[in-house]
């Protein structure tokens, strides 16, 4: 299952909510590259300023790194990405990785939310957290990038109809509600037999 939406839009919580509710391994490419970037190693500093400046990590980098990660034991009930694919090029590299596992997606989710809101929230959390991707150019530039690349992403998966949009606006717990029904219907093993 992947889970797609702009920055903001509240991805990153809805998913480790998921992981907890519905015990599905969740990975976060967002989250494996700032934990690279925090112990310094050779990837994380490769990867430290395109993060700061909002843009893409190289697919070089990144691609590799993903199939690293899905080819670890935890993933084989089936997992949610958060934050990949999120270009084309991504997508036909998932294929792969993919098949090459003789596995298939089941659902994509897409949050949404306007870019108005998203900025609000993105400032505000700039604030708490002092993500050093959170001021305000930078979040604009994510936020053109999502638009020109990751909504192409977006449509890629509708066309093959398995895309599912959730309305990424409301309460923390609603939303979540939202997002739990539309992956319940999709899990690989059944929630009674997880964790
Ligand atoms: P996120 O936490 O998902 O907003 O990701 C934070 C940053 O990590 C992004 O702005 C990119 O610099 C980098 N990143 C995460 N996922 C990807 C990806 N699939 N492709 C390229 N860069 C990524």
């Amino acid at each position: 299952m992947l889970i797609i939406g702009p920055p903001g839009s509240g991805k990153g919580t809805q998913a480790e909510r998921i992981s907890e509710r519905l015990g599905v391994i969740a990975i976060s490419t967002g989250d494996i590259f700032r934990a690279k970037v925090k112990g310094e190693t050779p990837l994380g500093v490769e990867a430290k300023t395109y993060m700061d400046n909002g843009d893409f990590v190289p697919d070089s980098v990144t691609n590799k790194m993903v199939r690293d990660r899905l080819s670890e034991d935890d993933v084989d009930g089936g997992f949610l990405l958060d934050g990949y694919p999120r270009t084309t090029a991504q997508v036909d590299y998932l294929d792969r990785i993919l098949a090459d596992g003789d596995q298939q997606l089941d659902v994509v989710l897409q949050l949404t939310a306007d870019d108005g809101e998203l900025v609000t929230r993105l400032l505000s959390r700039a604030k708490e957290t002092g993500r050093s991707d959170d001021n305000e150019t930078v979040i604009r530039h994510r936020l053109d990038l999502y638009h020109e690349q990751t909504e192409a992403v977006v449509a890629k998966y509708a066309e093959r109809g398995i895309l599912a949009r959730v309305d990424g606006i409301g309460n923390i717990d609603e939303v979540t509600d939202r997002v739990t029904r539309c992956f319940e219907g999709h899990l690989t093993v059944p929630i009674t037999s997880r964790r």
